[in-house]
């Protein structure tokens, strides 16, 4: 029997998806999925399990000997791929991994406006990407939010519409097994602490420096969500150490002033360089190589305030790495700048803790949420 979720949004019953019957698998296609054919972008698998599909991956080769894992109940901890989805205010990101954290596959849509409409969009994300590796599997998504402990729905989601919605529960409801769900920049520092610039260390404090400013903490391999689920919202806190110039701060969209997230993010960059309005900070860094002064100081100031942002972290948590993600993650200012302004605020001897580049990139959403799921013992 299909949820009531699943009827609700018209999703046909997925426990004949897994490769047995191309009526259902044209069903399930045009049932949910989002965009026309001729949008998909499939990316080439880069390892060999190509003999499982046609060219045409509507028309499955018959896969019996796969046929153990096509009960839905059971998978997760079994699955030999996880499907890790970062949902996005502009767009839904999926992607396939196999067991060893190779990807095989990813998928790009627009996000869509509704809530009905954005599970079906990702029903229909994990029934193609059931059906490309012709297997099923564990499935997270992170998400610009979180779900708060206290009412089960979703809270501090900016730019989505899942803010009061049970969105775990739906989400799971709908695709029929259980679907975890965390916080965009915990997936983002799950997916470096464990295969990325943080590999090999035991706490690791990852950051976001994006349109906006968030954090996470992984210890020892698992995500610190924290009593509310907030552990590492680092962007809504007040920026330390203030000039008489830097208080109260500007207004953020959260409502306090003075918030890092309006200095030290990809707006409060373009702000701070270029007055109000301004919103992307990209071309800052070659202004300032070119010598507009302007840009260099705007620059310099950006790094004085992230050094005393991570400085307040280490102090706190005193994790083994700090490892940068998000837009301004490229800005070399970041590793050479900030590097050497944050001992003047530690309160240690010597500061050591190394700040790194991420690894996977715009991948480390996506790669973080499949990661959701624990490693599978081999
Ligand atoms: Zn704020």
């Amino acid at each position: 029997m299909a949820s009531f979720a699943a009827k609700r949004l018209k999703i046909p019953d997925r426990r004949a998806i897994g490769g047995q019957h191309p009526e259902t698998l044209a069903r399930c296609e045009a049932a949910q999925f989002p965009i026309g054919a001729q949008d998909r972008q499939w990316t080439a698998q880069p390892f060999g399990v190509d003999h499982l599909f046609s060219h045409n991956f509507r028309i499955l080769r018959p896969l019996h000997h796969l046929s153990k894992h096509n009960y839905f109940g059971q998978i997760g901890y079994m699955s030999n791929f996880r499907i890790g989805i970062d949902l996005g205010g502009t767009k839904i990101e999926a992607a396939v991994l196999a067991r060893d954290g190779t990807e095989v596959f990813r998928h790009r849509v627009p996000t869509p406006r509704g809530y009905d409409e954005t599970l079906r969009t990702l029903a229909g994300l994990v029934c193609e990407a059931e059906q490309r590796v012709a297997d099923q599997a564990s499935v997270g998504i992170g998400i610009p939010g979180v779900i708060s402990p206290s009412t089960g729905l979703v809270k501090n989601a900016s730019s989505i519409a899942l803010n009061g919605h049970a969105f775990d529960r739906d989400v799971s409801d709908a695709l029929e097994r259980e679907v975890r769900v965390e916080n965009d920049a915990n997936c983002f520092a799950l997916s470096e602490a464990l295969d990325g610039a943080g590999r090999g260390h035991r706490v690791v404090f990852g950051v976001i420096l994006g349109t906006g400013c968030g954090g996470g903490i992984v210890v020892e391999g698992k995500v610190l969500q924290g009593r509310h689920h907030i552990a590492g919202e680092w962007g809504h806190t007040p920026l330390p150490w203030p000039a008489p110039d830097e208080v109260p701060g500007l207004r953020c969209w959260c409502s306090q002033y003075g918030c890092l997230e309006t200095t030290i993010s990809g707006t409060g960059l373009a702000r701070d360089c270029d007055g109000p309005g301004a919103v992307d900070a990209r071309n800052i860094p070659a202004r300032a190589a070119a010598g507009e002064a302007r840009a260099q100081a705007a620059l310099d100031r950006h790094a004085d305030r992230l050094a005393r942002g991570l400085a307040q972290i280490i102090c706190l948590l005193d994790p083994d790495a700090i490892v940068l993600g998000g837009g301004l993650s490229n800005m070399d200012h970041l590793y050479v700048q900030v590097p050497a302004l944050i001992g003047r605020h530690v309160f240690s001897d010597v500061c050591t803790t190394p700040i790194l580049r991420n690894m996977h990139g715009d991948s480390s959403g996506v790669r973080g949420a499949a990661w959701l799921w624990p490693a599978p013992i081999s």
